[in-house]
């Protein structure tokens, strides 16, 4: 059994620990900053023992050479990146398994934000740790890998099951929501989604973590098959997903 704290760090990043009940394990995933990790794990009363990296990117990593070194914890990430992140200790791939204590992680590669990005999908506790891959009513920027490649990876995750928990990277959900509108004007489960989003950052409140069944019923970059969406965009059937998802994503990044 996982207990899932969610810490906002930097500006808009959220950074996770994660702790596995049963034998008292506990993870940091993507900490950029340490101060606030090593308040919260005393607030807890949690030692820490693992480090999870999902991609190179500073505001993901900047963090775990110092808490490493503080807490004496190993670190875990992505193979492909094994040479940009520092202190990696265990490095993961498509299809292994990494365990936190008693529950189990199956590492989904999902490259196209930076091309060795990787996600922990743990199964049985039906959360998805998806940082700058799949965000909330968003998906990241395709700085390194292909918009097919992009497309592959968010098509992986929407293979997941609906009731799956997607903790994301960021709190970038009002402006993806208003973004969304302009490319799925009629969804209604949008449009609800939307007010209750704006609702929420108005007060303050995250929007993150979300469910991936709302992801797979408002998220347009999770939607490139929506005969809606493509109407809006001027593509027909002859189009393919990773077709429509880029020019969703080519309008995402001009707007
Ligand atoms: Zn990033
Ligand atoms: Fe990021």
């Amino acid at each position: 059994m996982l207990t899932i704290e969610r810490l906002p760090v930097l500006s808009d990043n959220y950074m996770y620990l994660v702790h596995e009940s049963e034998t008292g394990t506990t993870a940091a995933v993507d900490p950029p900053v340490v101060a606030p990790v090593v308040e919260r794990l005393s607030a807890q009363g949690w030692s820490l023992d693992w480090i999870l990296a999902t991609h190179h990117h500073p505001d993901h990593v900047d963090g775990i050479a110092e808490l490493k070194e503080k807490c004496g914890a190993t670190v875990a990430g992505p193979r492909a990146e094994r040479d940009k992140i520092p202190g990696i200790d265990v490095d993961l791939a498509q299809g292994d398994r990494f365990e936190l204590g008693a529950s189990t992680a199956q590492m989904i590669e999902t490259p196209g934000h930076t091309l060795g990005h990787i996600s922990y999908w743990f199964e049985d506790d039906k959360a998805l740790f998806s940082a700058d891959a799949l965000f909330a009513l968003g998906c990241g920027r395709v700085f390194e890998g292909t918009m097919e490649q992009m497309w592959e990876s968010l098509a992986k995750l929407r293979e997941l099951p609906d009731d799956t928990v997607v903790y994301s990277g960021h709190e970038y959900t009002l402006g993806n929501a208003r973004f969304a509108l302009t490319v799925d004007p009629d969804n209604q489960a949008l449009k609800e989604r939307c007010e209750e989003v704006e609702r929420l950052r108005a007060a303050g409140e995250p929007t993150v973590p979300s469910m991936l069944g709302l992801e797979k019923a408002t998220n347009p970059f999770l939607r490139p098959d929506d005969s809606g969406i493509r109407a809006v965009l001027g593509m027909g059937d002859d189009a393919s997903n990773a077709d429509v998802f880029a020019e969703i994503r080519g309008r995402k990044d001009r707007a």
